[in-house]
């Protein structure tokens, strides 16, 4: 594969700005509202945004064990912030009954949500991320934490003593968001992942 085909979940969130990341990244990216579009993608990202609001979607558009089902056939997936959320096996503070944010399995961990908001709501930082040169200009928004890994699962980045960015064979998840910041390394790496080069 030279052009990986990547979606980006665009049911709500920041999802323009991950399309352009993407594009400048390398990949032909592209919306992802329908069955159809999950099927013609080789990747997936999932955008920071609001993990209840975004499951309750998943689930009204027939979305939610589709990509359930994609993700445990090996489907590549990278999700920050909300979307970090909703790639967790396991979400705490997962929000009232009814309104609930919604695990799609897609790494073994525990996310807290909003778990940097009972101290402050938006902060950013430098921060070192394993495998890139150099710190990651960190930009945290209602942001999650992980708070247990399971064996398979790298920890990349730690911020406040947790991990921020997390690892599971194709499956990449951070707790900031990227695409704010002009950096490309993330996405491309992800691209990379995606290809199969690293
Ligand atoms: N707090 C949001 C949630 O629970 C995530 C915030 C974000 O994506 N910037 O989904």
């Amino acid at each position: 594969m030279s052009v990986p085909r990547i979606g980006v979940l665009a049911l709500q969130g920041d999802t323009r700005e991950h399309l352009a990341a993407l594009t400048e990244a390398g990949a032909e990216a592209m919306p992802v509202r329908r069955r159809s579009e999950l099927d013609a993608v080789d990747g997936l990202v999932i955008p920071g945004g609001e993990s209840t609001t975004m499951s309750h979607l998943l689930a009204d558009l027939e979305l939610l064990e589709p990509l359930r089902r994609r993700l445990a056939d090996g489907l590549p997936a990278y999700g920050a912030c909300a979307g970090m959320i909703l790639l967790a096996s396991e979400i705490l503070d997962a929000g009232a009954n009814g309104r609930k944010a919604l695990p799609l399995h897609g790494i073994d961990m525990t996310v807290r949500r909003n778990a940097f908001g009972r101290q402050v709501d938006s902060f950013e930082g430098d921060i070192a991320f394993e495998g890139l040169d150099g710190p990651v200009r960190a930009v945290f928004i209602r942001a999650p934490w992980v708070e247990r890994v399971g064996a398979g699962v790298q920890v990349l980045a730690r911020a406040a003593d947790h991990a921020v960015a997390v690892r599971q064979g194709p499956v990449l998840a951070t707790a900031f968001h990227p695409e704010m910041t002009g950096d490309r390394r993330i996405h491309r790496w992800f691209v990379d992942m995606v290809t199969g080069r690293v």
